[in-house]
């Protein structure tokens, strides 16, 4: 792909890879990894198992946080002697939440061509699954690591009115939670982790009713964290979001007897509906049921 005799600046590819699953990656992504003339990696030794999974043999460089000046200077000149390079994070879309974005300012900068092999990205897919209303949404990725930083700037998000979505490590992850309670206030919340892995699993439910769930306390996978704005939308999508959950709840609670009224208050405290709300949901369900029961 080397522009050799003709000296014109090469092309930065940026190259979305898996964020679990080997095989979600495209056609293009594998040719572009096979045809450019290098690739940057954030991890080489965890690019490398991906290119021998996919028989793609060619040359690595490393590029990460911790290189980023240097490394990138030494791109920005073979970008500019005319060889195209393909640029990888250790997993979806690079530029988003990790080195990426330094690299592709500064090939900006210097009038080199970017593009990307377009892919996965945990924040969009997280979102995609959640049920939380995606029309609108603002994407923090990482907090602040400083704790009074992370106050401040959750403080600064009591009135966000759109889907918010954050990246969170294992370890962090419970005490995010209990952040997220305090400053934003009993929000319905979705917890996603390790997305397209064996273990994926997604929680949802009110901050209250996370909080101190074993799930996120072995400090293990990677998390994705979807918190609704408190709009009107955000609470519709929290109705549809738990109905499933919240039907079956109400149905077996009415097979075992309980009276209606005990079943009402419950669901009322549990899910935070209205007593009103709540009683609705519970008669039309015994409706149905005891027509069901009745044909
Ligand atoms: N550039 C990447 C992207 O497009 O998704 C994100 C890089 S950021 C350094 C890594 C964070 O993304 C993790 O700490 C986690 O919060 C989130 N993440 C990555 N893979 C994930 C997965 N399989 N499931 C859930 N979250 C994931």
């Amino acid at each position: 792909m080397r522009n050799s005799s003709k000296q014109e600046t090469g092309t930065l590819y940026l190259v979305a890879t898996p964020i679990g699953n080997l095989k979600d990656i495209t056609f293009r992504a594998v040719e572009t990894l096979k045809s450019v003339d290098l690739i940057a990696a954030e991890d080489t030794r965890h690019t490398r198992k991906l290119l021998t999974h996919y028989e793609i043999k060619n040359r690595l460089v490393s590029y990460h946080d911790h290189n980023k000046e240097k490394s990138a200077g030494n791109i920005i000149k073979k970008l500019s002697a005319g060889w195209d390079v393909a640029l990888v994070s250790d997993a979806g879309t690079p530029g988003i939440s990790d080195p990426g974005f330094y690299m592709v300012r500064l090939a900006r900068k210097n009038g080199i061509q970017v593009t990307a092999c377009p892919g996965a990205c945990a924040a969009v897919t997280a979102l995609s699954i959640s049920g939380i209303p995606s029309d609108k949404f603002s994407f923090f990725g990482f907090l602040p690591v400083k704790k009074g930083k992370r106050k401040n700037f959750l403080k600064n998000l009591a009135n966000e009115n759109k889907s918010m979505v954050f990246y969170e490590s294992n370890i962090r992850v419970q005490n995010f939670l209990e952040e997220l309670f305090e400053a934003l206030g009993d929000r319905y919340t979705v917890v996603v982790r390790e997305l397209t892995k064996l273990f994926e699993e997604t929680v949802t439910g009110r901050l209250s009713g996370l909080i101190g769930d074993e799930r996120f306390t072995g400090g293990k996978g990677e998390f994705t964290i979807i918190v609704s704005a408190e709009d009107k939308r955000g609470k519709k999508a929290d109705t549809a979001m738990m109905s499933a959950e919240l039907k079956g709840e109400i149905l077996s609670l009415l097979e075992s007897g309980t009276p209606l009224k005990v079943i009402s208050l419950r669901i009322s405290e549990v899910y935070d509906f209205s007593k009103k709300e709540s009683y609705a949901l519970c008669l039309e369900l015994k409706s149905r049921q005891d027509r069901s029961n009745k044909s």
